[in-house]
Parts: structure tokens; C-alpha cells; sequence
């Protein structure tokens, strides 16, 4: 098959990986760097083109979109999709899992465990909001963060109302989340392709940070899943519409909660501490998915 790999850099882990493992199982594998396509919207031929070249015979594309360009990237994506190009992840359900708000509201459309969460426009609610989740010690958090930057644990009450009108004064969206002590600066990432959880992991963060993202200094040991968690990562990938994702979970006392649905969920983590080969999962499903042909999404 020939396949495309969406990304800036083909020197990322991830992005090599999918490559060298691609051309492993006899496809025709190239990385193309979504930001320098450009496109014609005209009525019953799009194309994508990158340098020059109209990319009209892709059987399948894996995005992997960067949360800087999802803007452009998406409508990459889309456009392969309007060719008819199997997308592993669509553009619709990428540009959903960059909005950690749009995206708890369609997981607790699906009745997934959550961490009680609150939103709100003006600063002038925000002592309800804080009682809404349970009040201080409490969790901010910048709604198109990623890698931990952009989270917040407010220890108090008092914090907690400055980092939120502070925030709001630079008109920053933000949520504001239950702090779910007990995981204890743990979390769950479980990979899921198609249907099914292929590796997953805990993080632990790194001395007294709460946050266990391995870009924030986390360190990572392989798990295995309860049944309750397995069921729920998977449940959560399936409401986001991704074929492709890491499901980041927290043991609270009230059973898992989904923190978020990453589209482009990293590989170098997982597959190390796993020693699972996930890119060679993402192909065994990109066949099987291509063989039954393409299933659109809206665009
Ligand atoms: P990012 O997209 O930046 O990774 P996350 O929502 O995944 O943002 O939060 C980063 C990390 O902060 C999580 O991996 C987790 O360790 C910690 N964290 C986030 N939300 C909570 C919460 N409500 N309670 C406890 N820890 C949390
Ligand atoms: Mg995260």
C-alpha cells in the first residue's frame, strides 16, 4: 500500500518509527510535511499537493498532526479525506481531541468517568465553580494545553481565585478540575488501536510535581490493566471517533477518570517501557481498515 505519514519532521521518534516499520511490512511509506501542502477547492478533483507534486494515489494517511499547527493540519486531513484517502484519525475527530472542554463534554455524553469539571466565561461565578469541584486543593488548566504546560494545582482557595482571574484576565479559556489526590502524581496512558488497548504504561512524576507527563521529567513503568480500566480507555477512544490514541486515566476513589484523548499519542514512551511494537499495530489495523475501504467521516 502506499501511505503517507503527516508530519514536520521525519527525524521524530514516532514519525521514524512508522516509516522504518511501514517499508518492514512492504508498503510504500513516505513522510510528508502537512504544513508545506497546499490545496485546490474546486468541485469534484481535490488534490493535495507538496512540493510540487499532486498526492493523488495514497491508499491511507496517519496524521500526525503537532497541537501548533492543528489549525492546518486538520484541513490537510480533510482534504485526503474528501480524495477518499483512508485517514487513521479524521480531521473532525483530531480538531475535537485539542479542545480538552469539547472533548469531556462528548466523553460524558458517553457516560465515561470524569474528574468533576467546570467551566465558565466571566470570573464572575468563580467562588461557585470552585465548590462546584469539590473546592481547593484544585486543578486549572489551559484548554489547548499540552504536555503538562498549561496545568495548574491550586493548593488553596485563595491561589486557586488568582490563577483563575489572572487567567480569565488574559482571556485564556480555562477549565477547572477536581483534584484527584489519590492518584498521587500517577497516571495511566493506555494505547489504543481500533478496538483494542496493544500497551500500556504508568507514569509517575518526578519528586513533588503533580503532573506525570515524561516531557515534565515523569518516569514510566509497564502496567497491566483492570478489566474496568481497559473497557474504559477503549469506550473513550471510541466516543472521540479516533482509531489511533493514547487515553490518559487517573485511579481515583470513584473508579478511572479520563483525563484526555491525545490523536497523536507519542511512541518512543510506550514502546520502551512496553517493549510492545505499536507502530506495527497501527499497520495491521491501517490493512485491515484499507481492505474493507474507506468509511468517511463529515467533513
Ligand atoms: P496535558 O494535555 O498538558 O498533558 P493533562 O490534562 O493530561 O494535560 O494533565 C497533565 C498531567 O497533570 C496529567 O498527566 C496528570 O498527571 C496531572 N493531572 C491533570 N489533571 C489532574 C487532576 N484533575 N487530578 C490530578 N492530577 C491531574
Ligand atoms: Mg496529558
Amino acid at each position: 500500500m502506499k501511505i503517507a505519514v503527516l508530519s514536520v519532521n521525519p527525524k521524530l521518534y514516532s514519525t521514524e518509527r512508522l516509516l522504518t516499520v511501514g517499508r518492514e511490512r512492504g508498503h510504500e511509506v513516505e513522510c510528508i510535511d502537512y504544513m508545506k501542502c497546499y490545496m485546490n477547492i474546486t468541485a469534484h478533483n481535490p488534490v493535495v499537493i507538496f512540493e510540487g507534486r499532486p498526492l493523488t494515489d495514497l491508499d491511507a494517511i496517519i496524521p500526525r498532526i503537532g497541537a501548533s499547527g492543528t489549525f492546518y493540519g486538520c484541513a490537510v486531513v480533510r482534504q485526503f479525506e474528501l480524495m477518499g484517502v483512508y485517514a487513521v484519525n479524521g480531521s473532525q475527530a483530531i480538531s475535537r481531541s485539542r479542545d480538552k472542554l469539547r472533548s469531556l463534554q462528548i466523553l460524558a455524553k458517553e457516560g465515561i468517568g470524569l474528574p468533576v469539571t467546570g467551566f465558565a466565561h466571566s470570573t464572575e461565578h468563580i467562588g461557585d465553580l470552585i465548590k462546584m469541584v469539590k473546592g481547593a486543593p484544585l486543578v486549572i488548566k489551559l484548554l489547548e494545553g499540552t504536555q503538562g504546560i498549561g496545568v495548574v494545582l491550586a493548593e488553596t482557595r485563595k491561589a486557586a481565585e488568582s490563577v483563575i482571574e489572572a487567567f480569565r484576565g488574559l482571556k485564556a479559556n480555562i477549565l477547572v478540575q477536581e483534584f484527584i489526590k489519590e492518584a498521587a502524581g500517577c497516571d495511566i496512558r493506555a494505547f489504543v488501536v481500533g478496538k483494542k488497548v496493544v500497551a500500556s504504561m504508568k507514569r509517575q512524576a518526578d519528586g513533588d510535581e503533580f503532573r506525570s507527563n515524561l516531557h515534565r521529567g515523569g518516569s514510566a513503568t509497564k502496567i497491566k490493566l483492570t478489566p474496568e480500566e481497559r473497557s474504559t480507555a477503549i469506550r473513550a477512544a471510541k466516543a472521540m471517533n479516533l482509531r489511533v490514541s493514547g487515553v490518559d486515566i487517573l485511579r481515583s476513589n470513584h473508579g478511572p477518570v479520563v483525563m484526555e484523548v491525545n490523536s497523536s499519542p507519542g511512541l518512543e514512551g510506550i514502546e520502551n517501557t512496553t517493549g510492545v511494537n505499536v507502530a506495527e499495530r497501527i499497520f495491521m489495523h491501517i490493512e485491515t481498515r484499507a481492505e474493507k475501504g474507506v468509511k468517511k467521516d463529515s467533513v
